[in-house]
């Protein structure tokens, strides 16, 4: 279904489609400025397995500036040649000329729904993507982990859960590092200690939010892909 937004239907289902993300959120706005009320929302969904992406044309003010540095997952990059208003959740996408902070008078949006018109859909996530891509960075956080073998902060990588030392120690003796079963080991993600390897790296709690996660994002991959 494609739905047209007339007046202040736009404002309404640009608020429901924030509120209502679940993994993804994309928020492309010329002019970024972010009302208390999705800030609020943004919060909440700063967390890590979400992907989001702000994306904006012209310089942010100082206060959205300060909010958005202390960003612990999302995105923000700048595109200069951005004029329009774009939205997607996990579910809706809308195009728009409203901005978050809302407009006065009569505007109009375009909202698609993903289930059952699955190619507008991807259609516009491939766009929105293509033209992520090309921005120009603004925040980009790094995820904080742990180095499974002493508990060390490092760069969140399951991939490459150790520091730079115990990497080296560790791949003089083994020479499989799947093989690598640290003696106290530490989960990647939260720090605490747990029976954790560098095929596993996370301790059970945090494997089960990653998995839930990754769920999401591979299907999300996959549409990207098939663009
Ligand atoms: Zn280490
Ligand atoms: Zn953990």
């Amino acid at each position: 279904m494609v739905k047209l937004l007339y007046g202040n239907d736009v404002n309404e289902e640009i608020h429901n489609l924030l509120t209502y993300s679940r993994h993804k959120l994309y928020i492309y706005c010329p002019e970024m400025i972010i009302p208390e009320n999705v800030r609020e929302i943004l919060l909440s969904k700063d967390v890590p397995g979400n992907d989001i992406r702000l994306l904006c044309s012209k310089d942010l003010d100082d206060d959205t500036d300060d909010f958005l540095s202390s960003a612990t997952v999302s995105i923000v990059r700048s595109f200069p040649e951005l004029s329009t208003c774009m939205y997607m959740n996990d579910d809706v996408a809308i195009m728009t000329d409203v901005p978050l902070v809302g407009l006065e008078g009569y505007h109009t949006g375009v909202m698609i729904y993903r289930k059952s018109e699955p190619l507008l859909y991807r259609s516009l996530m491939g766009e929105m993507g293509r033209i992520f891509h090309t921005a120009t960075e603004i925040y980009e956080p790094e995820l904080k982990g742990y180095c499974i073998a002493c508990g060390r902060e490092v760069i969140y990588n399951p991939g490459k859960p150790f520091c730079f030392e115990c990497f080296k120690d560790l791949s003089i003796k083994y020479t499989d590092l799947r093989e690598i079963v640290p003696e106290n080991s530490f989960c990647h993600k939260c720090g605490k200690p747990a029976p954790v390897s560098f095929g596993r790296a996370l301790c059970s709690d945090c494997y089960q939010v990653r998995t839930t996660n990754e769920d999401t994002e591979a299907k999300n991959t996959n549409e990207e892909m098939e663009q």
